[in-house]
């Protein structure tokens, strides 16, 4: 039995002498000591200590109907009790992946009717990456097979997923591009607040948008398979797009044949108030990515989803040789079945979109108005981030030893609330059902802590 009586410390030394954390530096974060999370309910997260802390990040990014649903743990229950496992390799099937499959062809964009799952967003990028190539080798064409992302992009942390993204110190780690395989290429990415200089947004959308033409030409287009992009990039900082990008990104990508996928496994399932991250951008892609929010993070799970028209190829080419030993997990199926229908029938998406997104918006644009530190606020809906700047004018970051968002990030942690922070912005990605009197103590909290910070920087 899991001994769930130890007390912080024992579990902080275990933690240090057997575990291996994601994204961590060992040694320091052994030095540190980890913060044990021990159970949740609602919008909020406790830890060893008892502290209650508002999840300004719902899990990450993933808890989009918040923590202690009976509807997912009630299906997780009678899931495991009935078939806790059966794989679907060799002509068999159960009902719950069957029943995600067709619940996911109602919830998804038009045209999309099939649904290859896998355990996670990478596994899922990792499935896009061959099914891709595949396509182009039935069409006749597999010289097709060069993928486009962008720099500061996060598709994952598989060697594919790695590839696909954008992220230098991931595919510098074990030498210079040590974790980057050939066929992975990045263009520069849409982020006007920090890197648009003198354009205005629309004109630094497009030309941003453009080098994708530039580099489909130096390529080649007969070796570019695919472009695939986050519709507001999550982790490289919450970057939502000028509103030219995205059309001139599908332009091109129609104009050469190269078929795209969006990746939604953070803007899916009502992050940005629409189902949909393509639906909120009107971007009509040809594979979609869900993960995350698929479950609420309640149990791994994620999918691929196939456009039509890129079934219908894939239809005709015989044997997919590929798989996983826990694609379509019954247990997993069912929660994501539980989760989707708590989103439908909470109205979460129509929430997020008409009432709580615009109230979060609101009151984040009032820190740009009033605080010395916050240069800008983006996102949409449950999706934002607060860039930290030393000067609003020049948009000019703190940087070396004056680290704006890692001194906030800490004051966050001292005052409960959990606030990420990524380069010099604070990140926040509550769960969908937070309320309006939550997102009021979720803005106060990340006030105070700014204010902290800016008085640790001498700016107040
Ligand atoms: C988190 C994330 C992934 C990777 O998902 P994992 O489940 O961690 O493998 C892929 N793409 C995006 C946009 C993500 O945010």
């Amino acid at each position: 039995m899991l001994n769930y009586n130890r007390t912080t410390e024992q579990w902080q030394e275990f933690d240090r002498d057997h575990h291996i954390h994601p994204f961590s530096d060992p040694d320091a974060l052994g030095k540190q000591g980890t913060r044990v999370i021990t159970k949740a309910e609602g919008s909020y997260i406790y830890d060893s200590e008892g502290h209650k802390i508002l999840d300004g990040m719902a899990g990450l990014w993933c808890v989009n109907v918040g923590y202690g649903r009976k509807e997912l743990i009630e299906a997780a229950d009678r899931q495991i009790r009935e078939l806790p496992y059966y794989n679907s390799f060799f002509q068999t099937a159960h009902p719950p992946q069957i029943e995600l499959s067709r619940l996911l062809s109602e919830v998804t964009p038009q045209g999309f009717n099939h649904f290859f799952f896998a355990g996670s967003g990478s596994e899922a990028n990792d499935t896009n990456v061959r099914l891709v190539r595949h396509y182009w080798d039935i069409k006749g064409k597999p010289e097709k097979a060069t993928f486009i992302s962008r720099k500061n992009a996060y598709h994952g942390s598989t060697l594919a997923a790695t590839s696909l993204g954008g992220m230098g110190y991931m595919h510098n780690m074990g030498g210079k591009d040590g974790s980057l395989l050939p066929g992975f290429e990045h263009i520069g990415q849409p982020f006007w607040y920090l890197e648009g200089g003198e354009m205005s947004e629309d004109e630094f959308g497009l030309a941003r948008a453009q080098e994708l033409e530039e580099k489909i030409l130096e390529l080649g287009a007969e070796n570019v398979a695919a472009f695939i992009g986050e519709p507001i990039q999550g982790a490289g900082g919450v970057i939502v797009p000028p509103s030219t990008y995205w059309p001139e990104i599908q332009r091109i990508c129609k104009k050469y044949d190269i078929l795209l996928i969006a990746d939604e496994v953070i803007c899916g399932f009502g992050r940005t108030g629409s189902w949909f991250g393509s639906q909120t951008f009107d971007i009509k892609p040809d594979i979609i990515t869900m993960a995350k929010g698929i479950s609420s993070g309640y149990i791994p799970i994620s999918a691929s989803g196939i456009h039509d028209d890129v079934f219908k190829v894939l239809n005709e080419g015989g044997n997919i040789n590929h798989g996983y030993t826990y694609s379509g997990h019954p247990v997993a199926s069912a929660v994501a079945i539980a989760n989707i229908n708590y989103i439908k029938d909470h109205g979460l998406v129509e929430k997020v979109r008409d009432e709580t997104g615009p109230y979060l918006s609101a009151g984040l644009q009032s820190l740009v108005d009033n605080h010395p530190l916050v240069g800008e606020a983006r996102g949409r809906g449950m999706m934002a981030a607060i860039q930290l700047v030393k000067d609003k004018d020049t948009h000019e970051v703190y940087s070396g030893d004056q680290d704006a968002a890692g001194m906030c990030k800490n004051h966050c942690f001292e005052n409960d609330l959990i606030m990420r922070a990524t380069d010099q912005s604070m990140i926040i990605s509550p769960p969908l059902t937070i309320s309006i009197n939550e997102i009021d103590e979720l803005l106060d909290k990340a006030k105070l802590c700014l204010d902290l910070t800016a008085k640790d920087l001498g700016v107040l």
